[in-house]
């Protein structure tokens, strides 16, 4: 194995299970148990951690040494992909939605990416939506040369094979398959992995964090997910995305704060904070079978945190 795979191996070793043993608000018959993915790296945390893997080892092995992608100015995959750079030794580019943030001071996710090494491009939201055109990739790779080019959000067939790590890690650091193993949905390359590698009966639920996403809309149609496994969508929870992407209410945002000081384990209200709500009022409301084990994976990325919650909590 090379040194790259090697050390990213290694690191997988950081993400232990946690009980959540004095569960909020109130007692529920589950046993509830975090997924430390966030522990995974200090910067390339989480599932964006998971996705990028087999991306790195790929771009190595394919002799690149430049990695282009694409977010917007709170960026997790952004943010971990210019970490990932500096750390496993790769030149990165990122072009950032918004032209008029070019001249602007930059705010801390993407001075974090610069301080990275990561040179950033603004671009104009029309040219943004042409990200996955083949013709506007052609003109970046003519503009900035070689580079391994990851999508928005971090998610391809490769992403996937990391994320499909999760559930087999999960099992054997628990001994046993737990009842579900649940994580929010973005662009749904981690839900895709925790389905593709769930043993028969375990249940999968993903926590949609934006408005009317279904599975048809999913950009997954082509990653190797079976019909059948498609066909089981009634696992997206669609009732706790808040009025939409990166939208909050006071309610979820006073449920972090407790959740927070109980457990001393920061979450966000774009995506941790959305599926921890919901797998508490789940809860509450008897969804899961008395005595059930429910693994929620802590998917990491605290970018798009609001200092809304850190002013509460002070
Ligand atoms: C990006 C992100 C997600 C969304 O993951 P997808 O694979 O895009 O569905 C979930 N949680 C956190 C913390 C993220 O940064």
């Amino acid at each position: 194995m090379d040194e790259l795979a090697r050390q990213l191996n290694q690191l997988a070793g950081n993400s232990p299970l946690q009980l959540l043993d004095d569960p909020f608000p109130e007692p529920v018959a589950i046993r509830l148990v975090l997924k430390r993915d966030d522990r995974l790296h200090p910067q390339v945390s989480g599932n964006k951690w998971r996705k990028l893997k087999y991306n790195l080892i790929a771009a190595r092995d394919q002799g690149f040494s430049t990695l282009l992608t694409f977010g917007g100015a709170y960026s997790n995959h952004l943010y971990a992909v210019a970490a990932a750079g500096n750390v496993f030794g790769f030149r990165t580019i990122g072009l950032v939605r918004g032209e008029e943030l070019a001249g602007k001071p930059l705010n801390e996710t993407l001075d974090f990416c610069q301080q990275s090494g990561m040179h950033l491009h603004f671009v104009s939201r029309a040219d943004y939506r042409r990200k996955d055109d083949s013709g506007f990739l052609t003109e970046l790779i003519a503009q900035f040369g070689p580079c391994y080019i990851l999508p928005e959000g971090g998610t391809n067939e490769l992403a996937i094979r990391g994320t499909a790590e999760v559930i087999p890690e999960i099992i054997a650091q628990l001994g046993y398959a737990p009842d579900y193993v649940c994580c929010p949905v973005g662009t749904g390359g981690t839900v895709a992995g925790l389905v593709q590698s769930a043993p028969e009966g375990m249940e999968v639920l993903g926590f949609v964090v934006l408005k009317g996403l279904v599975w048809a809309n999913l950009p997954l149609g082509h990653y190797s997910l079976t019909n059948a496994q498609a066909g089981d969508w009634p696992r997206l929870i669609q009732d706790y995305h808040f009025g939409g992407y990166a939208k909050t209410t006071p309610e979820l945002l006073q449920f972090i704060q407790i959740f927070e000081r109980k457990t001393g384990i920061l979450l966000d209200q774009v995506y941790t904070g959305k599926m921890l709500f919901g797998i508490y009022d789940l809860a509450r409301n008897g969804f899961f079978p008395t005595g059930a084990t429910v693994v929620a994976v802590h998917t990491g990325g605290l970018q798009g945190r609001s200092d809304e919650l850190d002013a509460i909590n002070s």
